[in-house]
């Protein structure tokens, strides 16, 4: 049988710089019944998670480079042990990537951007990396505030389109707009048809458990049935030598 612990289940978070559009881990951020922790604040309006979770994701995280050994597996476990870390995952995949705080500038925390929410500085002072695993204290941003944001097209749902833009452009810019639709949508049905798969994986695994169970116990009941055997054996031929 296959060893159970040598299967990876989760699939590994995207390694070096941010991928441009949201992927299974931006997906999964935004799911809330993936991640057990932090459920009610998810549904409480003016809570972190909460307010993140209305922004639209923008792209799929990149962790560090040297964080070669980490898998899907070690991500989702590291991830969903603090709610911290669950919102820090959503930040980073719906914040605005800015010129690195001291932290990220050393190359510190998980992500490999350094990402802020711009709208939400009352609720996340710092960027989103340093509030992995709650050290949102060290960054550099919590004591200087916000730096200047130099790309306001990499802005979530706060840079509208500039007036000054004429109607060709602003076409153009549409149907960007409506593929970047069209490719969440294909996005999200992937997500659904992968959640189906990972459903009858379980399903496969745990049968494969409950016939493993099954056959232990099968053989446990030979080797009963086997030593009873042999002491009936045994009580009988003496028995024959004490007639005989
Ligand atoms: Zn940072
Ligand atoms: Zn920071």
């Amino acid at each position: 049988m296959e060893d159970r612990s040598t299967v990876p289940y989760y699939p590994s978070p995207k390694r070096g710089a941010d991928g441009p559009t949201p992927g299974y881990w931006a997906l999964k951020a935004k799911q809330t019944h993936f991640w057990p922790r932090g459920h009610r604040l998810r549904l409480t309006a003016g809570k972190l998670l909460h307010e993140l979770g209305k922004l639209r994701l923008v792209r799929e995280p990149g962790i560090r480079i040297w964080k070669e050994t980490l898998t899907g597996d070690d991500f989702y476990y590291t991830v969903s042990s603090r709610i911290s870390n669950i919102t820090a995952l959503l930040a980073q995949c719906v914040g605005v990537v800015v010129e690195p705080c001291h932290s990220c500038k050393h190359n510190l925390g998980m992500f490999s951007s350094c990402v802020i929410i711009p709208g939400l500085r009352h609720l996340i002072p710092c960027c989103a990396n340093c509030y992995f695993n709650g050290l949102g204290d060290r960054c550099s941003f919590h004591q200087h505030g916000f730096p200047e944001i130099t790309h306001p097209e990499n802005q979530n749902g706060q840079g509208e389109a500039s007036q000054t833009q004429d109607s060709s452009v602003k076409s153009t810019h549409e149907q960007i707009e409506e593929r970047r639709e069209m490719l969440l949508q294909l996005n999200e049905q992937l997500e659904l048809a992968v959640e189906e798969r990972d459903k009858s994986e379980i399903a496969v695994k745990d049968a494969e458990v409950g016939l493993l169970t099954a056959r232990v116990a099968l053989q446990e009941n030979n080797a009963k049935i086997d030593k009873v055997l042999i002491s009936k054996e045994t009580l009988l031929s003496d028995w024959e030598q004490e007639m005989a």
